[in-house]
């Protein structure tokens, strides 16, 4: 018995345990967790429950308990190949953002207070004041995400009046959100102008000068599908010159990016939110956690006036972020504002950047370290996409592995590398078991690395 309990290891030892160091709880749950099992073994111990401890895994022990206790929202690694997966979170926080969100919550904050005058502050002045410098516009707010955005935009500014709306541009995204829809809600009459392929600069003149209702044009960014063939539309900068006192031009950019990314990549063009700005809209509106890589949040940025409207708006602050999503915005905005920083420190951004030979290169080296002989892993070109309703079209080469396991289907596969401690999200294609490595981070690789040449195939 004595044997048996030496074999017993200390809870440093198992705690250090990669699987257990990365599985997603807090310190001191995690702690109690090891500590109860390990007690569990000894007390069995004495019980005479075991012939020989050496048969027990105590790691396995532990993460089967460590999984009753764990958060039901938790961390997995994409292998989808997807950048902005809207199943899987979006975009992925940066980790500076993660820590500053830590070192400015960790007790009280100035949310609302000068700290020059020592009397009440503005919780969002920082934020109009960053972006007014980052992109050129007068004035900004934030809301929770882009569909607020729109919709309190819409309803504070132009409530029972009418807005124009291309009919190429009557967008549904996931989760049902239908441009028309909002529009319907926010009290606000759309009018439907063009057809599906076509809409000319005369469509929108010819109803402007009947229609004195008209108060508005809403130009809403085609996000997860192009039109293609045949095709026209109006540009905001043509849009502009139709603008006077009465008339408001808006562009729901949906995705919405600060980076001209056709400098770093191949991929398809998207206009920058500096630009719509340059070109005359009067207000833009993005998501904070698609192409701008953030959390997610709703921008609302253009002429002050208009901003100022929204935000006196009753409804403003049913719609208004708490102190955790401006600390993360604070530190997003101030990263942008040195591009070479961004490409690097925001992953979504250092995604649709990295080139496929650096991508192909941490593959070779992934395969180097995988020792089990159970499992063929090889390098696999892939295809990966921006997601998230943005560039729909873009196809980024990359780099990947296919995963083989003797007498395993590609399904066993996909379901065990999604029952790890922290979930594997692989894809099939062509009954192929495949990750892709553009969407693996640095700090997945070690795990994964665990993952496979751990897997005991029985
Ligand atoms: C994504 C998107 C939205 C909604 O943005 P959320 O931040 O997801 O609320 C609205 N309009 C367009 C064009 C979009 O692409």
């Amino acid at each position: 018995m004595k044997e048996m309990l030496k074999k017993i290891p200390s809870v440093d030892l198992v705690f250090n345990d990669i699987q257990i160091k990365e599985f997603p709880l807090d310190t001191n749950s995690k702690l109690t967790v090891i500590k109860n099992t390990l007690d569990q073994v000894r007390q069995d111990i004495f019980k005479n429950k075991f012939d020989d401890s050496s048969s027990i895994n105590f790691i396995e022990l532990i993460l089967n308990n460590l999984f009753n206790h764990k958060n039901k929202l938790t961390r997995v690694i994409n292998g989808t190949g997807t950048i902005i997966h809207t199943n899987l979170g979006r975009s992925v926080i940066p980790k500076i953002v993660l820590q500053n969100i830590v070192s400015s919550n960790l007790g009280y904050s100035n949310l609302e207070y000068n700290l020059k005058t020592g009397k009440r502050g503005d919780r969002e002045q920082f934020i109009s004041d960053a972006l007014s410098e980052l992109v050129g516009c007068e004035a900004a707010c934030i809301v929770n995400n882009n569909a607020a955005a729109v919709f309190i935009t819409l309803n504070s500014l132009l409530k029972n009046k009418k807005i124009i709306v291309s009919r190429g541009e009557m967008v549904e995204i996931g989760g049902s959100f239908r441009i028309p829809e909002i529009i319907k809600h926010s009290g606000v009459k759309m009018v439907e102008i063009g057809s599906t392929n076509k809409t000319h600069l005369n469509d929108f003149t010819n109803l402007i000068e009947v229609d004195e209702k008209i108060r508005g044009i809403l130009k809403v960014h085609t996000s997860n599908y192009k039109i293609e063939g045949f095709t026209s539309n109006v540009s905001i900068d043509k849009l502009s010159q139709l603008k006077n006192d009465n008339l408001i031009l808006i562009e729901d950019q949906g995705s919405g990016t600060l980076i001209d990314f056709s400098k770093y990549t191949n991929t398809e063009k998207e206009e920058t939110v500096q630009n719509s700005i340059k070109n005359g809209a009067d207000l833009v509106l993005f998501s904070g956690d698609k192409l701008l890589g953030g959390v997610q949040a709703g921008f609302i940025l253009g002429k002050k006036i208009l901003i100022d409207k929204i935000k006196k708006h009753q409804l403003f602050r049913t719609f208004r972020v708490n102190k955790i999503v401006l600390s993360a915005v604070e530190t997003i905005l101030n990263i942008y504002k040195d591009e070479s920083r961004a490409i690097k420190e925001i992953p979504t951004i250092r995604m649709i950047c990295e080139k496929a030979v650096d991508v192909e290169k941490r593959v070779d080296n992934f395969i180097k370290r995988i020792t089990n002989k159970n499992l063929k892993v090889t390098k696999i070109r892939t295809t990966s996409t921006v997601g998230g309703g943005s560039m729909p079209q873009s196809k980024i080469e990359s780099f990947g592995i296919e995963l083989m396991v003797i007498e395993l289907g590609e399904n066993k596969i996909f379901e065990y590398l999604k029952s790890y401690a922290i979930p594997i999200i692989s894809i099939i294609k062509n009954k192929k078991n495949i990750i892709d490595f553009k969407t693996v981070l640095d700090h997945d690789e070690e795990i994964l690395e665990r993952c496979l040449n751990e897997w005991k195939i029985i």
